[in-house]
């Protein structure tokens, strides 16, 4: 006999689970099946972000960045230290109870809207059903009006160039797990988990070196302001070499042996330890998908419509598993927007006010159209750059490098992107998301007080200078 559900959620990370609490919320009867298991053998929700992902390189990006300004800062504000040691151990350990609090809590809620959390696999079977396999080996079958895929996305494996080998090269989980700091690192690809990796085992004494194929970096965000993170991130002491094709990687005891080319130049480099950030395929493993019919698309990824509706009726996808940004907000969105959707609500997620965010130091965080992209897009732009050289918040924070830049329409005056680098740009985003939510134009928001001193005011000192009326412009 199959236990009978409304919804069967199958992955229980940031697409997943919420969805599988909203549908509850809804009066769904609501399961949510998910196979993480970590390194210490327990199973936890959450999926990448929270176990292997955003939660836990936030904590090493926050106790490295503290590394960092005790030894470079604190004398500037007249607090001696003397010599920062570093208990590596004790701050992976922190690391992991962020983790583990968060995914515990993930349990609590679950049980508080009434949604059975079930660790472990599931398989689609097709005619609305999916089998569940516990970690102990145990089956069963739960029978769903609604079955909602999650199941997020993993690692690419250079297998044939520079596989992994849990030891001398990770992927990006293992190289949150490091329990000494590698002399020299090596990191394949220069995107957003490339440099936050690189600029943690950075900040706590390796030399970092960074090979990415491309040309240029970030290549998504507006030209100026990548250019600018770029010097900020080389002056820390990152070595980011472009145009850098990596042809293969051998791990020997001592070391990893890197071959690559650049400029036409054949060259050899060593490190203790290499890191593969080249980007995350979506993780459909084990789920029977193209069996039962579930179309997916050249890539790999569940193929959806627009309401995250797959080839089969009664089957969806949501998160990185179907594409498009990804990240943990955008899968949220997505779950959440599912569950009402099939409650009968009308909702719809807003694609083009997804924020990103590199969280190295100072942060890079963009929402909307670069000037490069509104251009190409056909639009006449106008833009406005706001300094935090001039903030006088960032300046007794001793943190004044980095820049706002707002991309508007020069004839509408409408807001179509704004991207920035500098100190907590990843909350300041915040108010540009509600700006391109809302259409706002410059004038709107030229004429909102922002608190003074406070970061925000380089935001509007960017928009000010778009709108015409800068008064701090030279
Ligand atoms: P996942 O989080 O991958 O969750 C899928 C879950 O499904 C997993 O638990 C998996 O075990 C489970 N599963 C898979 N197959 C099955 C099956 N057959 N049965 C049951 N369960 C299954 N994003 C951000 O927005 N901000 C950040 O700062 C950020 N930092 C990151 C840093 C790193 C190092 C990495 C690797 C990623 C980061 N991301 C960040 C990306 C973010 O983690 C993902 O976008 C997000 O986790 C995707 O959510 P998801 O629910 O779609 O998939």
């Amino acid at each position: 006999m199959s236990e009978q559900y409304d919804v069967v959620v199958i992955g229980g990370g940031p697409a997943g689970y919420p969805c599988a609490i909203r549908a509850s919320q809804l009066g769904f009867k609501t399961a949510c099946i998910d196979a993480w298991i970590n390194k210490d053998s327990t199973p936890a929700f959450g999926g990448t972000c929270l176990n292997a992902g955003c939660i836990p390189s936030k904590a090493l990006l926050e106790s490295s960045e503290l590394v960092h300004r005790a030894q470079h800062e604190f004398a500037k504000h007249g607090i001696g230290v003397g010599d920062v040691s570093v208990d590596l151990a004790k701050m992976q350990a922190r690391k992991t109870e962020v983790s583990k609090a968060l995914t515990g809590g993930i349990k609590q809620l679950f049980t508080a809207s009434k949604v059975t959390g079930l660790f472990g696999t599931g398989k689609l079977l097709g005619n609305g059903q999916v089998e569940y396999k516990s970690h102990d080996g145990q089956t069963q079958v739960l029978s769903a009006k609604h079955i909602v895929i999650a199941t997020g996305s993993e690692p690419v494996n250079l297998s044939k160039i520079a596989p992994f080998d849990g030891d001398r090269i990770v992927d990006s989980w293992g190289a949150l797990d490091f329990t000494e700091v590698p002399k020299r690192l090596g990191v394949i690809g220069a995107g957003v988990i490339g440099v936050e990796l690189g600029s943690v085992w950075s900040r706590l004494g390796a030399k970092v070196t960074i090979l990415e194929a491309l040309p240029g970096f970030l290549p998504m965000v507006d030209a100026a302001i990548s250019k600018e993170a770029l010097r900020h991130l080389t002056k820390q002491g990152l070595d980011i070499r472009f145009g850098a094709k990596v042809s293969g990687a051998k791990a020997g005891k001592k070391a990893v042996t890197v071959e690559f080319e650049q400029d036409g130049k054949a060259q050899t480099e060593e490190f203790d330890k290499l890191i593969v950030a080249v980007g995350r395929r979506p993780n459909t493993n084990g789920l029977n998908a193209e069996a039962v019919g579930v179309k997916l698309t050249e890539r790999g990824f569940v193929q959806v419509d627009a309401h995250y509706k797959t080839s089969v009726p009664g089957i969806y996808a949501v998160g990185d598993v179907i594409g498009g940004a990804m990240l943990a907000h955008k899968g949220i969105e997505e779950g959440v927007a599912l569950a009402e959707q099939l409650a009968g609500h009308h909702t719809q997620v807003n694609y083009n006010a997804v924020p990103s965010v590199v969280y190295t130091a100072p942060e890079i965080a963009w929402v909307g159209l670069s000037e490069e992209q509104a251009k190409a897009a056909g639009h006449e732009v106008k833009t406005g750059s706001g300094s935090f050289m001039a903030s006088g918040r960032a300046k007794a924070m001793e943190q004044a490098a980095g820049t706002i830049k707002v991309i508007s329409d020069a004839k509408t005056d409408r807001i179509l992107g704004v991207h920035a680098v500098g100190p907590f740009v990843s909350e300041l985003i915040a108010e540009a998301v509600v700006a391109l939510e809302f259409a706002a134009t410059t004038e709107d928001i030229a004429l909102i007080m922002h608190a003074h001193p406070s970061l925000s005011e380089t935001f509007h000192d960017a928009i000010l200078l778009v709108d015409g009326r800068a008064v701090h412009a030279i």
